[in-house]
């Protein structure tokens, strides 16, 4: 598998475009830019083209003025695409993760690479690196980076991007950790220089107070709490988000919120949009909030991290979510030490 990574890159003669998610996270960018940075540095030529925007308290990272955003710029996106014989997707598995980009990935003619660490990866790549042992992808590419020759061009600012990647994708290092690599990764991305305390500041003490004071109203007066079934739910409104000039990224963390209550084990986030729900799902121990998120509402994701679109009303959002809470307290129940 190294070695057809390897060779893919070797035959890589003109350029290589690297695409994350759309509404990329912390994982998607650290992912793509740390190893935009490791091939930029080994004399690659390389694009980064992200389907859409990514949320401001990433925009410090290095490489981002390079960003090539699909939505915003689709005609520079395809020259992207249309100039590079390699195609590299991560921290997705499907092609509808990439929303309106997804013709433009299908009719790429050179080779494609997927590395990623969900559960269930689509068939359309030439080389598929999917391992759902690894807490992120950001720590998965590292190892993969680890026996080749680009190891050597992995520097100060790669390092950076890969621990933004474990850093966010865990929780800071709250879930998903239970694999001793993560660690041994961090301890290889410090020896690399990196100042782990400012990229936490820069991504976590980064926020606006329109977003503190819509956090403090949506804990007020948006969360719903289950006890019986040990579940929580919150939501935002289009009007709430009005109310707090609401931009990308906001609401980010907020579905881990409510699993800090004594005895609730499964939370979820409802986001309105204008012609859909994101949902967000999150959970402690053995309950698994994707199949929750496959079966009712779109959606996908890990065990304890899960995320969909619903096509309804808050109200119907809302009420679905009741609904099905019956059909999983068993499960929750599991989760429950
Ligand atoms: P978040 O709640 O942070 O948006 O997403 C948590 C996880 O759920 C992501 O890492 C991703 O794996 C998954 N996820 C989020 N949104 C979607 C979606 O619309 N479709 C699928 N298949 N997975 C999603
Ligand atoms: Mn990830």
């Amino acid at each position: 598998m190294i070695k057809h990574f390897e060779q893919l890159l070797k035959d890589c003669k003109k350029s290589v475009v690297l695409v994350p998610h759309s509404h990329p996270d912390g994982d998607a960018m650290g992912s793509v830019l740390g190893l935009a940075r490791v091939l930029q540095n080994a004399g690659y030529k390389v694009n980064v083209v992200s389907p859409t925007k990514y949320p401001e308290f990433y925009h410090w990272m290095d490489g981002h003025d390079q960003v090539i955003i699909h939505s915003h710029h689709p005609k520079q996106a395809e020259r992207a695409f249309q100039e590079s014989d390699l195609l590299i997707c991560m921290d997705f598995n499907q092609l509808s993760r990439v929303g309106d980009m997804k013709s433009l990935l299908e009719g790429f003619s050179g080779k494609k690479i997927l590395i990623d660490h969900h559960p269930f990866p689509g068939n359309f790549a030439d080389l598929i690196i999917s391992e759902i042992s690894y807490s992120s992808t950001a720590e998965l590419i590292f190892s993969v980076l680890q026996p080749t020759e680009f190891a050597q061009h992995i520097d100060q600012n790669a390092a950076t991007s890969f621990f933004t990647g474990i850093m966010t994708d865990t929780g800071s290092f709250d879930f998903n950790v239970s694999n001793p690599n993560t660690f041994e990764t961090v301890a290889k991305l410090i020896r690399k220089g990196i100042d782990q305390l400012d990229i936490h500041a820069k991504v976590y003490d980064n926020y606006s107070v329109d977003r503190m004071r819509l956090m403090g109203f949506c804990l007020s007066n948006r969360m719903i709490v289950f006890p019986e079934y040990h579940a929580a739910c919150m939501y935002i409104t289009l009007e709430d988000q009005k109310n707090f000039n609401f931009t990308t990224g906001d609401n980010e963390g907020f579905v881990n919120m409510p699993l800090s209550i004594k005895g609730i084990v499964f939370s979820a986030l409802f986001t309105e949009k204008d012609k859909y729900v994101k949902t967000s799902f999150r959970s402690k121990g053995a309950f698994a909030v994707n199949e929750v998120s496959e079966k009712y509402f779109n959606g996908g994701g890990h065990r304890n991290a899960a995320g969909g679109e619903f096509h309804a009303t808050m109200e119907e959002t809302l009420a679905k979510f009741e609904q099905l809470l019956p059909e999983f307290k068993g499960r929750i129940k599991q989760s429950i030490k």
